[in-house]
C-alpha cells in the first residue's frame, strides 16, 4: 500500500478536498486502484449532528455513516463506495482509545496523546486503507489521505505527529506529501507572492513533515521565477510545483494536474513509475468540454431553507448538474426560500413574496430537498401544490416526498390539518409519522440510515423505467419519519401511487402521480449515488422532463442518447438567488466548481 497525504496551508477553503479527489482520479486514470481517507480534526464523532448550514451537507454512505461532504467528492470523482471508517475524527479516535482503556488493554499504563492516540491514528489508517472500495477484491494500490484544516491548527497536532511517525515508518517510496497552498497576487504590483507558502512549508517541516509536491492555488499559472523561489526556499524541486489556477469548473482540476505532469511527480515519489500507465482521461476530458460549452438553459427551482451556503445541498446540486450535462443543458438553479412563498410573507414583505413566486413560476422544474424542522414547511407545501396543479416537473426528496403527500392529503382528500407529527404532534390526520424503531432522545446515528432496498410494486411506473426496468433499487436513507401506512389506500384511491416500498411492503419509498407529466417523491436520497457520467435516474428524469425530453429518455430505458452538444458559448452552472438582497456564499465544492476565498482566488 502506498500513501498520498494532502495537507493545506495559509488559509482554509483552498479546495483541498477537490484537489485530493482529483489526485485520486489522476492516479486511477494511470491504472491504479485508489481509496481515500478524510481526517477531520474536530471532536464530533461524525458529521451526523452537525448543522449543514454551518458545515455543509452531511453526506451519507452505504453503511449508514454520516460523514463530511468531502467523502462525497471522493465517491463522485473516483466512483467508489467508502465506509464510515474512511472518515476519521478526533472524536472517533478518542472513543476508540477510551474503549480500550476501559477494557484494560493498556495494562495499567498512563494513557497519553503520544503514543496512544498517535498509535491509534496510525492503526486506523492502515486498517481502513485496506478495505476495498471499488467493488474489486483485495486492497487498493494507493490511499489518498486528506488532512482537514490548515497546518498550525491546534486540534490537528496529534494527527500531524501521527502522520510524521507514519511517513517515517512506511518509508520513502511509499509516502508522498502534497501540500496545497496559496500564492496570492497583490493587486498594486500584480506580483505573485511566495511568502505565505514559505511560512506554511516551514511550519510543516517544523512539525516533522516534508512536502514532496506543492500545489499552489493562484489566479494564473505561476511564473518561472516564482516557482524557482518556492523551490529554493521550500526545498521542493521546481518540477514538483504545480499551479491550481482558476478554471471554469472543478472537472478541469484533474486535467490541470495531468497537464502539469503531477502524476509523474507522485508516481516517482511512490516508486510506481514503472507500474502505472499514462493517464487515460478521454471520457473525462470530453465531458468537461461538454460542460464548458453548454448553452441551452434548464431552470430548476430549489425550494428549501435559505441558508446562504450552497454547500448545505451540495450533493443535490451535483446530481442536478450530472443530469443536466447528460441532457446537454446548462443548469440554472434558482434558490427559492420556502418561507417567502408563505401567505405571511405576502403581508410582511410583499416584494419578497412576489420575487419568490416569480422565481418558482419561472422554473422548468421544482425540487424540494430533504430537511428537518418546521421552518418553511408551509412554503414547501405551496410549491408542491403549484407543481402538481400546473403540471410542472417535480421531485421531492425525503422531506420533499413527505411534503408532497401532506399537500395531496390536504388539497385532494380535503384533510385540512393533515401533517407530519414532526411539525404537529397533535394533528388529527397524521400523514407522516415517527418510525417505531427511532430514538427521540439520542440524535447521533439513530435515524434510518444508509443503503436500503426499495422494491417496485408497480413496474410500469416512471421511476422503474428511469432506473432501467429493474425490480428493485438500493438507495441511501436518512430519516426519522415515514408516510403513515394507514392512509395509503385513501391516497391511492384519490390518484397517488406508491410505486416503491421496502421489503415489508409497509414502508413507502417512492410515490408518483400517474396523471402528471413528472411528479415523483422519494423517501431516500438519490443524490448521494449520482456520478459525473452516471447521473442518478430520478434526477435525470426531472431534468429530462424539465426540458421536455422525458419520453425519449424513458424509451431509452433511462439513458440519454449521446447527442452532440448544441451551443458553443462558455456556459457554466449558475446559482441564482431569489432572496432579496441575499448573496449565496460559494464555499468548498460549490455548484459551478468555482472556488473562492477571502483573497478572491477562485477556480
Ligand atoms: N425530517 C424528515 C424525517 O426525519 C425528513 C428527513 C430528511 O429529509 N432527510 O423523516
Amino acid at each position: 500500500m502506498k500513501y498520498v497525504l494532502v495537507t493545506g496551508g495559509v488559509v482554509s477553503g483552498l479546495g483541498k478536498g477537490v484537489t485530493a479527489s482529483s489526485i485520486g482520479l489522476l492516479l486511477k486514470a494511470c491504472g491504479l486502484r485508489v481509496t481515500s481517507i478524510k481526517i477531520d480534526p474536530y471532536l464530533n464523532t461524525d458529521a451526523g449532528t452537525m448543522s449543514p448550514f454551518e458545515h455543509g451537507e452531511v453526506f451519507v454512505l452505504d453503511d449508514g455513516g454520516e460523514v463530511d461532504l468531502d467523502l462525497g467528492n471522493y465517491e463522485r470523482f473516483l466512483d467508489i463506495k467508502l465506509t464510515r471508517d474512511n472518515n476519521i475524527t478526533t472524536g472517533k479516535i478518542y472513543q476508540y482509545v477510551f474503549d480500550k482503556e476501559r477494557r484494560g488493554d493498556y495494562l495499567g499504563k498512563t494513557v497519553q496523546v503520544v503514543p496512544h492516540i498517535t498509535d491509534a491514528i496510525q492503526e486506523w489508517i492502515e486498517r481502513v486503507a485496506k478495505i476495498p472500495v471499488d467493488g474489486q477484491e483485495g486492497p487498493a494500490d494507493v490511499c489518498v489521505i486528506e488532512l482537514g484544516g490548515t497546518i498550525g491548527d491546534i486540534e490537528s497536532m496529534p494527527f500531524i505527529e501521527a502522520l510524521g511517525q507514519f511517513s517515517y515508518r512506511v518509508g520513502p517510496g511509499n509516502f508522498c506529501l502534497i501540500h496545497v497552498s496559496l500564492v496570492p497576487v497583490l493587486n498594486v504590483v500584480g506580483e505573485q507572492k511566495t511568502k505565505p507558502t514559505q511560512h506554511s512549508v516551514r511550519g510543516l517541516r517544523g512539525l516533522g513533515l516534508t512536502p514532496n509536491i506543492l500545489a499552489c492555488r493562484s489566479t494564473k499559472a505561476l511564473e518561472e521565477n516564482v516557482k524557482g523561489k518556492l523551490a529554493q526556499f521550500c526545498h521542493v524541486p521546481a518540477e514538483n510545483i504545480v499551479t491550481l489556477y482558476d478554471v471554469p469548473n472543478i472537472w478541469h482540476i484533474p486535467l490541470l494536474l495531468k497537464d502539469q505532469k503531477a502524476h509523474e511527480a507522485i508516481l516517482k515519489g511512490l516508486n510506481l513509475l514503472g507500474v502505472a500507465r499514462e493517464p487515460e482521461l478521454k471520457e473525462w476530458t470530453a465531458r468537461t468540454k461538454v460542460f464548458d460549452e453548454l448553452h441551452d438553459p434548464v431552470t430548476i427551482a430549489m425550494v428549501g431553507k435559505y441558508t446562504g451556503l450552497s454547500d448545505s445541498y451540495l450533493s443535490v446540486l451535483k446530481a442536478l448538474l450530472h443530469a443536466s450535462v447528460a441532457c446537454h443543458r446548462k443548469l440554472i438553479v434558482k434558490w427559492v426560500a420556502a418561507s417567502e412563498l408563505e401567505d405571511i410573507a405576502a403581508e410582511e414583505a410583499p416584494d419578497v413574496y412576489k420575487a419568490a413566486w416569480d422565481c418558482l413560476k419561472g422554473a422548468d422544474g421544482v425540487l424540494v430537498p430533504g430537511g428537518f424542522g418546521d421552518r418553511g414547511v408551509q412554503g414547501k407545501i405551496l410549491a408542491a401544490k403549484y407543481a402538481r396543479e400546473k403540471n410542472v416537473p417535480f421531485l421531492g426528496i425525503c422531506l420533499g416526498m413527505q411534503i408532497a403527500v401532506i399537500e395531496f392529503a390536504r388539497s385532494v382528500l380535503g384533510l385540512h390539518d393533515a401533517n407530519s407529527t414532526e411539525f404537529d404532534p397533535e394533528t388529527t390526520n397524521p400523514c407522516v409519522i415517527f418510525m417505531p424503531e427511532g430514538s427521540k432522545t439520542h440524535m447521533g446515528g439513530t435515524m434510518r440510515l444508509g443503503s436500503r432496498r426499495t422494491y417496485f410494486n408497480v413496474t410500469a411506473c416512471t421511476s422503474a423505467k428511469l432506473y432501467g426496468n429493474v425490480n428493485f433499487v438500493d438507495e441511501r436513507h436518512r430519516h426519522r419519519y415515514e408516510v403513515n401506512p394507514n392512509i395509503i389506500s385513501h391516497l391511492e384511491n384519490a390518484g397517488l401511487s406508491f410505486v416503491g416500498r421496502d421489503e415489508t411492503g409497509q414502508r413507502m419509498e417512492i410515490v408518483e402521480l400517474p396523471s402528471h407529466p413528472f411528479f415523483v417523491g422519494v423517501q431516500f436520497h438519490p443524490e448521494f449515488k449520482s456520478r459525473p457520467g452516471k447521473p442518478s435516474a430520478l434526477f435525470l428524469g426531472l431534468i429530462a422532463a424539465a426540458c421536455g425530453r422525458l419520453e425519449t429518455v424513458l424509451l431509452d430505458n433511462g439513458h440519454v442518447k449521446r447527442s452532440v452538444s448544441n451551443g458553443m458559448s462558455n456556459g457554466h452552472t449558475m446559482v441564482r438567488m431569489c432572496k432579496n438582497g441575499g448573496t449565496m456564499k460559494l464555499a468548498n465544492g460549490s455548484i459551478n466548481g468555482v472556488y473562492r476565498n477571502g483573497n478572491g482566488v477562485h477556480f
